[in-house]
């Protein structure tokens, strides 16, 4: 058995923030990970840029707003890691960046701070099972068995769960999160077109928005706003419904008309196939006129005002049905409600049991939020150890 005073489990966001912020505190800590390096996801995320946090920090981003972001929030993220040697930015939409655009900066400049004797990062060794024995920790692991006087789960989603559950910590339902919608139309004929457009669900007499990118895919639909809707569907316990896609958000239905019955007279002597080339990818062009029953061959000048009625219809209003989550998900949602931990995040129920990041009932739509709640987390457990 190898002993330990404080043992975090995870090496990432959260459990390298923890890490440092327990050293700062003259706190020796020990983390266990159980891939071959820490902070993998730390590196894949933002597309490799690392979106770390975000100026604008409220509640409508998150499904609750912890009361750790009093403690440290996304301006102390930025302070934090520019005193650790990150050079940072914000974007125009408040999203922050290493200035090198790359996310192994951010990582680097963590694992730096780390590398001390207050730290040991002991890896490839996965965590099995804890218990609690005579007031200590028992870590089981692929290699060891670890005994420690305090713990810290900062696995992230889903790991850990039927240790969670044998102590008896309740958590609620972990659920596929920013991630793209499947429909139950197979949309072989969109797959990989992209469309700027306003996208729009009605759940429980509520409309839920999103603008942005949308990625058609065969069995559905991604993008970063499609993304943020699967969080929003989640918080209201929905994973499905009609969704509409405005594909010409500026545009009343009259004025799109009249835009309509314009192209007509301009391109005449073309076939309806091509009414749309120049405008919208011809495939897309070819499922607006499908679903407005129009024959491709039909000649552009003998299309009728009930025809350029439908189409503005479809282009204002392309409605898909979705029938559930894409599993190319960013985050869990669901986890250990923050009712089963006091503020400094240890466990009401397991003294000495801290949890930090996504393990915990917390998630964020896009933008650096999901991160923003690992660094708070951690730092706060960190601080607290
Ligand atoms: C593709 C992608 C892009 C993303 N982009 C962004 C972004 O730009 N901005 C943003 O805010 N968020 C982003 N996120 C989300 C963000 O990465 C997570 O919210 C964050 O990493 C959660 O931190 P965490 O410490 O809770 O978990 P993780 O980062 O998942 O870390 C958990 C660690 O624990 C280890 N572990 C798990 N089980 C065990 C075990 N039994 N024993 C030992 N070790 C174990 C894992 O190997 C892992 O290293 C992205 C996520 C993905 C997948």
């Amino acid at each position: 058995m190898i002993e330990k005073d404080t043992i975090i489990i995870g090496g990432g966001a959260s459990g390298l923030m923890c890490a440092l912020s327990a050293i700062k505190n003259n706190k020796k800590v020990c983390i266990l990970e159980s891939a071959f390096k820490v902070g993998k996801k730390i590196l894949v995320s933002g597309n490799g840029r690392c979106n770390f946090t975000n100026k604008n920090l409220n509640t409508n981003c998150y499904n609750v707003f912890p009361k750790q972001f009093e403690n440290f929030n996304n301006f102390d993220t930025q302070k934090l890691f520019e005193s650790i040697g990150l050079e940072s930015y914000f974007d125009e939409e408040g999203r922050a960046y290493p200035i090198s655009n790359h996310s192994s900066s951010v990582l680097d400049v963590l694992t730096n701070s780390l590398n001390s004797s207050m730290c040991e990062i002991i890896t490839n060794c996965n965590v099995l099972n804890v218990k609690k024995e005579n007031g200590k920790f028992l870590i089981e692991t692929n290699s060891d068995v670890f005994v420690a006087n305090k713990v810290v789960i900062a696995t992230g989603g889903n790991s850990m769960q039927q240790t969670l559950k044998n102590f008896g910590i309740e958590t609620t339902k972990i659920k596929p999160s920013l991630c793209g919608l499947k429909t139950s139309e197979h949309l072989q004929l969109l797959n990989g077109i992209r469309v700027n457009a306003v996208i729009s669900i009605k759940v429980n007499n509520k409309t839920l928005k999103e603008k942005g990118e949308v990625l058609f895919r065969e069995n559905g639909i991604s993008g970063i706003c499609v993304f943020n809707l699967s969080a929003k569907l989640n918080w209201l316990n929905c994973c499905g419904g009609q969704i509409s896609i405005n594909l010409m958000p500026e545009y009343t239905k009259s004025e799109l008309i009249n835009k309509l019955q314009m192209r007509k007279e301009n391109l005449k002597k073309l076939n309806a196939k091509q009414f749309f080339d120049g405008w919208f990818h011809n495939n897309l062009g070819i499922e607006i006129l499908n679903r407005c029953g129009i024959n491709l061959k039909t000649k552009v000048e003998k299309l009728t005002k009930d025809n350029l009625t439908k189409m503005a219809q479809e282009i204002l209003a392309l409605t898909f049905n979705v029938v559930g989550f894409m599993d190319n998900n960013q985050v869990c949602s669901g986890g250990v409600a923050l009712n089963e931990l006091n503020l400094s995040l240890e466990s009401k129920k397991i003294k000495n049991l801290f949890l930090c990041g996504e393990v915990v009932d917390v998630d964020g739509i896009c933008g650096g939020y999901n991160l923003q709640w690992a660094w708070t987390s951690g730092y706060v457990v960190g601080e607290n150890l």
